[in-house]
Parts: structure tokens; sequence; C-alpha cells
């Protein structure tokens, strides 16, 4: 926990403090209940009531108290007998307990008996009914709050914030251990110059931003920034989820906000991490469900804290996020998260350095190429290429070698595009064949179409969940964005597969699932998203739900359109599918020589690389003809990050 030095102070006074309270609670119980022993305890024989009636028929009870569940009185036995058990003759008093007797007032009055009635005494049932649970119940009460206060998750701990303050100036990264992502290290470090010179900007009255937000696709390396802006600024660190603000109980995430930020101002200068903020920043008011009270109390309160602290405090909140879409606009107005740090995910250099990073303390062999690598993996976030050189690493332990070689980190990347490969499962040889045909139809259209990324791999080897294969393409460079070609030749390669079967086998199969989705996901983006459709013009249509997933990764578009223009959409998305199909039938057409020798290929080796499959069908290296994509940065989000593409079957 974070508030120990807080503690401390407190602990021992706090302690003997209860300790005597306890002490005096006990002791007032202790007097109460002997005192009321006393007055009870005089000498008294209890007799059963019907002793008390014969000794009344004789006449021998001289005085009697009647209380509402006992009789109290004195008896003075005319003759010593059985029943006053061998003592004396001689008064005694006694005691019986009440019996339903309605004569009982008469009797006494006819033998003459000196009677009273008692009301009932007010203290011993007040004492017994209230004072008594009520002792008990503060007794439990302060029991279970020791008890749980010391284990630290207390019900009335509720309020604390759960963030961790990591190690003490040493969070064991820094900038060294990020990579790929230069421009956001080179303004994070204004951030850490304040940190360890703040005299230097308070005396030039320069202000540091309280609030600097990192906005990235997941796993690009955010958490792991905000730690190494800690570990070079060697200050404190507090690290919270934005999750863990929300309860269940409104209020309390207020108030764990509150803590936060007044034990971080305890430890200035020092930065205050909450890590997925758009658990609690998300648009307030949008909502409607139960949950969206509390989460709009907890943003305000941030609202308040980071308004609330002075600038050059020498506290800065980090806060990351792969949702800034969805974040209220009050939190990224001046003053407060007013700077944003993207991390996008990185570009080939950048991928390069990652692997260096993670390969830092991995042997790899002399042959590694880990730029080959990098080009292998567009796409791929940092998190995904550390990932990557795991995989490696265990799958060269796995076969006993003393290193990493060339072909681990390959398989490695595989297995991370498209799960692990499936050697056991058994496939006759017509599935074979089919599927042979299918990636075969998807490497030649794709290899047959001017602006398709080259084949980097067929393999007929299953992997994964549901793939039986696949064709593995990946752009030669870095693509920032797509032209209506492109995407073209890209749904055209998709439908090549089906194609291929249709004209080779006679009879398709369930196999192009897949391909098709991803095919018509494409024709609707185009048609809705980038107005590359005549008959539907320019008008953007829809709306991505996450700017920061790939579409054809989360296909769903929230439509914006009449009844009429979605039946216009469906149309169109069928005509421009039809034409591919009808070209990839084409093209499969005219090369069918090409594609049955590659599809026996495949049968006989399983696996061909894009060299091997592009001198199988005599064209050239895709090197030679590299220069033909964009490389230059022209668009700030990338349409499609350049992602791997695998078809599979
Ligand atoms: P995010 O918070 O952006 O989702 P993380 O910071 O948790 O991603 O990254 C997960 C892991 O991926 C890190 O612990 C690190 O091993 C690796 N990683 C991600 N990006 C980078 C990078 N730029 N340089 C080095 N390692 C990285
Ligand atoms: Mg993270
Ligand atoms: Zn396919």
């Amino acid at each position: 926990m974070a508030n120990g030095s807080q503690k401390n102070g407190g602990e021992e006074p706090q302690r003997r403090q209860w300790a005597l309270l306890v002490f005096y609670l006990a002791l007032l119980v202790g007097v109460v209940w002997v005192s009321r022993g006393f007055a009870v305890q005089s000498p008294r024989d209890t007799i059963p009531y019907s002793q008390f009636k014969q000794h009344l028929e004789k006449g021998e009870v001289l005085e009697c108290q009647v209380e509402d569940s006992q009789i109290l009185g004195l008896i003075e036995p005319k003759e010593p007998s059985a029943s006053s058990r061998g003592r004396e003759a001689g008064d005694f008093q006694f005691r019986t307990f009440r019996v339903e007797d309605p004569d009982l007032v008469q009797e006494l009055l006819e033998a003459g008996v000196r009677f009273e009635g008692v009301r009932p005494s007010t203290i011993t049932p007040l004492l017994l009914t209230w004072i008594v649970p009520l002792l008990l119940i503060v007794f439990i009460w302060i029991f279970a709050f020791r008890r749980l206060g010391t284990s630290g998750q207390s019900a009335l701990n509720f309020g604390r914030s759960k963030a961790r303050l990591v190690a003490d100036k040493e969070t064991g990264v820094d900038f060294d251990d990020v990579a790929g992502c230069e421009e956001a290290k080179a303004e994070l470090y204004e951030v850490v110059d304040f940190l360890r010179n703040p005299q230097r900007y308070q005396s030039l009255g320069a202000q540091i931003p309280k609030g600097v937000l990192l906005v990235g696709p997941p796993g690009t390396g955010k958490t792991l920034l905000a730690r190494a802006v800690a570990g070079e600024a060697k200050v404190p660190y507090f690290y919270i989820s934005g999750s863990d603000f929300v309860e269940m109980f409104v209020g309390v995430g207020a108030a764990r906000v509150r803590d936060l930020f007044a034990q971080a101002k305890k430890q200035a200068p020092c930065i205050i991490f909450v890590d997925e903020l758009d658990a609690i920043g998300r648009q307030r008011g949008v909502s409607v469900s139960g949950a969206s009270d509390e989460r709009e109390q907890t943003l305000n309160q941030l609202l308040v804290e980071m308004d609330g602290f002075e600038i050059n405090a020498g506290v800065i909140l980090l806060s990351a996020t792969n949702r800034p879409d969805v974040l209220d606009l009050a939190l990224l107005r001046p003053g407060r998260f007013d700077r944003q740090v993207v991390i996008d995910a990185p570009d080939l250099d950048g991928r390069e350095a990652i692997l260096k990073v993670h390969a830092r303390n991995k042997p790899l062999s002399e042959e590694v190429d880990l730029r080959l690598v990098a080009k292998e993996t567009s796409g791929f976030s940092g998190a995904d290429l550390a990932n990557a050189l795991n995989e490696a690493a265990l799958s060269a332990a796995r076969r006993k070698r003393s290193e990493i070689i060339q072909d681990d980190l390959e398989e490695a990347v595989e297995k991370v595009v498209a799960g692990p490969e499936r050697r056991s499962r058994r496939l006759d040889p017509q599935l074979r064949r089919r599927i042979a045909y299918h990636e075969a139809g998807h490497a030649l259209v794709a290899a047959h179409s001017p602006h398709a990324d080259p084949v980097r791999k067929i393999t007929i080897v299953p992997r994964g969940q549901a793939a039986l294969g696949y064709t593995l393409q990946l752009p030669a460079d870095n693509r920032y964005l797509m032209t209506r070609a492109q995407m073209l030749d890209q749904i055209q390669g998709l439908l090549g597969g089906r194609a291929a079967e249709e004209l080779v086998l006679g009879e398709v199969s369930t196999g192009a699932e897949n391909d098709l989705e991803r095919a018509t996901a494409l024709a609707r983006q185009m048609i809705l998203l980038f107005g590359m459709s005549e008959d539907l013009g320019l008008v953007h249509y829809g709306q991505r739900p996450n700017a920061y997933l790939p579409a054809d990764v989360d296909g769903s578009l929230q439509g914006e359109y009449s009844p009429q223009t979605a039946h216009r959409v469906d149309l169109e998305v069928k005509s421009i599918l039809d034409r591919a199909y009808q070209k990839a039938q084409a093209a499969l057409a005219r090369f069918r020589d090409q594609l049955d020798r590659v599809a026996h290929e495949l049968i006989r080796r399983e696996t061909l690389s894009g060299d091997e499959f592009r001198q199988l069908i005599g064209l050239a290296s895709p090197e030679d003809s590299a220069s033909r994509l964009p490389s230059a940065k022209l668009e700030e989000r990338p349409a499609d990050s350049g992602s791997a593409s695998v078809e599979s079957n």
C-alpha cells in the first residue's frame, strides 16, 4: 500500500486509546453485572408453587410480593416438615415462580396475608434487552474493524485509493527500453527534465503541462513509456488503472481520486499514472446505465483535482488510452490534459529497434537478420514483437538449441499472425487438393494484380482455430493509405481462392467464408467511408467504431443513411464483388497451367516461400519493382496501417 508513511505516525497511540476504551467498557459491564447480582442475592429458598399453596392453605405465609413472574415472601411454618428440607422450624424467605392461578388474590385475602404488587423493575429489562446487546454489537464492530483494518482492505477503507506507489524512485525501466517512438520520447523528455530541475522552469515562469495523455493502439508501449518517464526522472510513481476507481457504490471513485491526489502531493515531485483513462473519462451524459452516475462523479472529481493543484506543484498526471475519441471534452481542454502524445504502431525502423531492445537478453545466432524480421512484421505492435521474440526463444529451447536462429523467428512471426501449426490435423488427399488449389488461387490472382501486396508465403499446413491453409501477403513497405486500385486488387485476391475451387473442381465449399467476409467488409468501406463508388459519390455514410482498430478487424460500421441508400449500398457492394470475382476467374483461366503447377507443388511440399512461388510462375521478385507503393506519410491516420493480410482458407 502506498500510505505507509502517513500511517506510522498515528498507529501506536491510536491502539492504546482503543485498548483503554475496551477496558473501561468491560469494567462498566462488570460493575453493573455484579451489583445486579448482589441485589438478587439474599438467601431465599426456591419452592414449588404447589408447596407455596400448601403453606398458604395452612396460613403459614406471612407476607408476599407478587411480581410478574415470581412471588417472593416470608413463610413461618407451624411445624417442621419434610418439605422444609430438614431445616430448623422458623421463618424463611421463599421464592416461587408463578403459575396461572386466577384465584390467588382471593386466597391471599382469605388467608389474611399482607401482600403487595411490585412494579416491574425498569433497569434490569432495559439492561438486558438494550444495553447489553448494544454493547455486544459495539464490541463485535470494533473487533471486526480492527481485524479488517490491519489486513488493508477494510469496509471502512473504501475511499482509499488503490494506487500502487511503485518502488522508491526506481521503476527499473528507462527510455532505452522503449524503442520506435522517438517523437513521443522527445516530447516526454521535457516532462522528465522538469521533474529533475523544477527550479529552472519555475525561475523562467515556464509552465509545464499538468497532464500528458498518451494515445495509441493497444500494445504500442504506452504503459511502458509512462514507467520509463518515472524511471528517467527518478521520482516516485503512482500507478492506477482507470477501472480501479469504479466501484459499485456511488462516491467511492471520487473519494479514491481525492485520496490519490492527497497522497501524491505529499510525495511531490512525483508522477501519477492513470492507465486506461477511458474507463472513467468517457463523455458524461451519453450513457443511461446506472454505472454512469458513479463514473460521472469520479470524472468530476478528477477534473476538480486537476484544476486544484497548482502548476509546477511537482505532480504530473500521465494517462494512457486507446480510445481518445470517447473521452470527455472537459478532460482535453487546456489546463488539464493539454498535451497529447501519439504513439502509433511502429514503422519499419521502429520495429527493428524494438526487436533489438527485446533481443538484448536473448542469444541470437550470427545469421539472424532482425531487419528482415521487421520487414515481415508490418502492422505488428511493440507487444506483438516482444511476443514473437519470446515465441522464438521458446521454440529454440524446445529444439534444444543454445541460440535463436532465423527459422525460429520466422516460425514465431507466423504463429503470432496465424496461430500455431496444427500438423496433427489429418486431411485426406481430396481435401488437401482443394485447399492447395484454393491457396494457389489466392496467390496467383494476387501475383497477377499490379497493385496487390506481394505474396510472402503459401502453406496448406493447418493453423490456429480454423485455418486449413493460408496465403500471407505483406506490403513491401509501410503503408499509410490505400488507393482504390489497391483495394480492388485486394478484394480480387481474396476471391481468388473460391474462383480457383470453382474453376478446377467445379464445386465451391464453405472454406471461403472468411475470404468473403473480408472482401465484403472492404467493399462496404470503399463505398461508405472512402467515397470510392461512382453511384453513391463522396458522401461519408458511416462511422468507424474505433479509429485505432483496423477496419477489417472490427468490420462493424455504424451507418448513417436512409433505407433507400442502404439498398443502393447493398447493390453496389454486390456489383464490386461480382466484378472482382469475374476478373479473378478470368486471370485464373488464363494462367491455368501456373495454377496447376503451384497447387501440385503445394501438395508435394506443403509450404512455399514467396520467392519459390514467383520462380515457379516465372515472375520477378517484388524487391525489384517495390517502389510502386507510396511511402510518404500523407495522412495522419492510416487507412489500414499496413497490417499483414492473411488469407486463410
Ligand atoms: P500499451 O500500454 O500501449 O497497451 P504496453 O506498454 O503494456 O502497451 O506494452 C506491452 C509490452 O510490449 C511492453 O511491456 C513491452 O515489452 C512491449 N512493447 C510495446 N511497445 C514497445 C516499445 N515501443 N519498445 C519496447 N517494447 C515495447
Ligand atoms: Mg497499457
Ligand atoms: Zn481463402
